[in-house]
């Protein structure tokens, strides 16, 4: 199946920010997107502003550190449309602080969340995606995974090692000849919810300050839209996107 028109895409992470943005954009051009997160008000007037819309959505509330509730996500989307054609892992979270602060839950929720989530849902989709010998995993990393910031040792870690998983697979499921494709997008800085995790108060007053310049969702949103557009035979593998001005 080439485009978007009646793809089945689910997103994590479509509460807020970027998936929210991506579901719409998505939704517009005839996908039928699954929409999982934790808020489960946010995810309801989605769902109906896409319906009311004229598109087509489901949601479910899923925490992304729960394996169980990752894959009950992709069973819900086989349930409801009968296959999978693109996972976009997009739920993440930033609370970043300098190491000697110790906060130990934050490094704890960000690697469960941006690390362990994102692999529940690769592993959560791939048998699906080989026996329909096709389909499509994006991964959101971000700047901070090309490049390390103090005050984010443990967020760019974390986004490190999404690039690398994404490679990985790529690597992985090319060789398996099974029409896989990967999609790692690296985003500066986006107008989205992501800097309220911020719970260092020096931190955060410095992250206002870059997010003055930052770009509207819809612009990742768009970039996704790209690369699920593109002929399958074709990968755009690696995509970062930043404010023309960011530094
Ligand atoms: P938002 O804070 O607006 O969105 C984050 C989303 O992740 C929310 O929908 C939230 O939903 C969800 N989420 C957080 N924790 C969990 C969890 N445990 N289980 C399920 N969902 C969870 O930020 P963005 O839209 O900016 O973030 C989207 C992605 O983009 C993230 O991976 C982020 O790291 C990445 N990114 C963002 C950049 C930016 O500048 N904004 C820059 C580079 C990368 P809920 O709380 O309802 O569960």
């Amino acid at each position: 199946m080439s485009g978007i028109k009646d793809k089945v895409v689910i997103i994590t992470g479509a509460s807020s920010g970027i998936g929210e943005a991506t579901a719409k954009e998505l939704a517009s051009r005839g996908a039928k997107v699954v929409l999982g997160a934790r808020r489960e008000d946010r995810l309801k007037m989605l769902k109906d502003e896409i319906e009311k819309n004229g598109g087509q959505a489901v949601y479910q509330v899923t925490d992304v550190t729960s394996r169980t509730e990752v894959e009950a996500l992709a069973e819900y989307a086989l349930n409801n449309y009968k296959r999978i054609d693109v996972l976009i892992n997009n739920a993440g979270t930033m609370p970043q602080s300098p190491l000697f602060k110790k906060k130990v839950d934050e490094w704890d929720m960000m690697i469960d969340v941006n690390i362990k989530g994102l692999l529940y849902g690769i592993g959560s989709v791939l048998p699906t995606m080989r026996e329909q010998k096709s389909g499509h995993i994006i991964n959101l990393s971000s700047i901070a995974g090309h490049h390390v910031y103090a005050g984010g040792a443990v967020y760019s870690g974390t986004k490190h090692a999404v690039r690398a998983i994404t490679e990985g697979l790529r690597q992985e499921e090319a060789a398996n000849g099974s029409n896989i494709r990967t999609t790692n997008i690296s985003p500066g800085a986006i107008n989205t919810e992501l800097t309220e995790t911020i719970t260092d108060t020096e931190l955060k007053s410095a992250y206002d300050e870059l997010y003055k310049g930052a770009i509207a969702p819809e612009s990742i949103a768009r970039i996704i839209a790209f690369a699920i557009e593109e002929p399958a035979d074709v990968a755009v593998n690696e995509v970062i996107v930043r404010p023309t001005n960011q530094q």
